[in-house]
């Protein structure tokens, strides 16, 4: 019998599978293998701060660390980059921002101010700039070399799960000849066709990205004003992103490439060329935190989605946690618990 099947190798599953085989369990990770997911078109960004008062991210002291050593210990394993410390070159778009960057320069560990005029030949930047220490995962090296990985311990299965095929016992689960002690739904947003978890309430909210060009133009720095330049090669930037709450399909857009361009436009004094263009889903709880934990009536269905915008700085410290309570029996972070939300199911 297996210790854990796993549904979904995005940015969750990955990092729970992680830890679990970390801790010698006995896995089967359950992925189809889906382009459109934003664990594949995201740009991996980890910024400290949020908002227009540049206020630390929630936890972001405990969460960084633990993310930078992790996503190392991945990269050694996997013998690929993964993680990259980065500039975020801020460009303030009004005074007001200018001055709330100001009032924190000396209580934020993880912003200073520009002294130099940088990028002047290619940036808008009327109200000044700042730079946040930030960084990026590289999604496109870790989520394959990763996958290739579990395929190489025969801990990968690429099908489509089926919820019919799925049979409930006492102490464990079967699935289409396969025996585990327990099954974790990773699926994102998928989670809204899952019969046992479609209690705890999301907000799933669609993103599109375009890939660009700009001829001539080289950085290691995330570009910030309305949207985020960050590269990705020479002379190529991954450019985001939109949010949008009500959306008919998971299909681009042309209204939302004609916002981030106009957004890119505010940002650049330079031509460029749009080389490709993404959307997909953002997997959202109302509430804006992760949800870890078991089904209140099952206990061996457990959960480990809501990774929201910041699925790359929340999952490595996230899923360690649950990772203790499914191992350890140690408790969750109670922000991430399934348990609040607990008076919305009905047996
Ligand atoms: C445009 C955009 C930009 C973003 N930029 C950033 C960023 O810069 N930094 C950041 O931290 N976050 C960013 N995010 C958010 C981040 O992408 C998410 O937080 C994260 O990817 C969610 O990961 P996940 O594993 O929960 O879900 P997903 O990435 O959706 O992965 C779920 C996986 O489960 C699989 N699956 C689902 N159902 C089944 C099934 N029945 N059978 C088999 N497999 C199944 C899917 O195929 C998929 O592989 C961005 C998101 C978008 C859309």
């Amino acid at each position: 019998m297996k210790d854990y099947l796993l549904i979904g190798q995005g940015i969750a599953g990955t990092l729970l599978s992680w830890h679990l085989l970390q801790a010698q369990k006995d896995i089967l990770v359950i992925d189809e293998a889906r382009p459109d997911t934003a664990s594949r078109i995201a740009a991996g960004i980890i910024n400290p701060v949020s908002g227009r008062r540049f206020e630390t991210a929630w936890e972001y002291d405990r969460i960084y660390p633990f993310a930078k050593d992790t996503y190392a210990a991945m990269a050694a394993l996997l013998h690929t980059d993964t993680f990259v410390e980065r500039d975020i070159f801020t460009v303030f778009p009004s005074a007001q921002m200018q001055a709330a960057f100001h009032a924190k320069t000396n209580t934020s560990p993880y912003i200073q101010p520009v002294v130099e005029n940088r990028y002047a030949h290619y940036l808008q930047q009327e109200h000044g700039a700042a730079i946040v220490k930030g960084a990026t995962v590289l999604l496109q090296n870790l989520l394959p070399a990763y996958r290739r990985y579990l395929a190489q311990l025969g801990c990968l299965q690429e099908a489509v799960f089926d919820f019919a095929a799925l049979e409930l016992h006492d102490n464990h689960v079967s699935y289409k000849g396969l025996a585990a002690k327990r099954i974790i739904f990773c699926e994102g947003p998928a989670i809204a066709r899952n019969p046992f978890f479609n209690f705890i309430p999301f907000l799933p909210n669609k993103g599109e990205a375009l890939h660009i060009k700009i001829p001539g133009f080289f950085t290691e720095s995330i570009l910030k004003k309305s949207i985020m330049l960050v590269p990705q090669a020479p002379e190529h930037f991954w450019l985001g992103s939109t949010f949008a709450w009500d959306f008919p399909d998971t299909a681009p857009t042309a209204a939302k490439r004609a916002e981030l361009e106009n957004g890119l436009q505010q940002l650049l004094s330079v031509p460029y060329t749009v080389t490709g263009h993404k959307a997909a889903i953002r997997p959202s709880t109302t509430d804006r935190r992760p949800v870890a934990g078991l089904h209140p009536q099952y206990p061996q269905l457990g959960v480990w989605n809501g990774l929201g915008t910041k699925g790359c700085s929340l999952a490595p410290l996230m899923a360690w946690h649950f990772s203790q309570l499914l191992e350890n029996d140690i408790p969750l972070p109670p922000e991430i618990e399934i348990k609040r939300f607990f008076n919305r199911w009905k047996a």
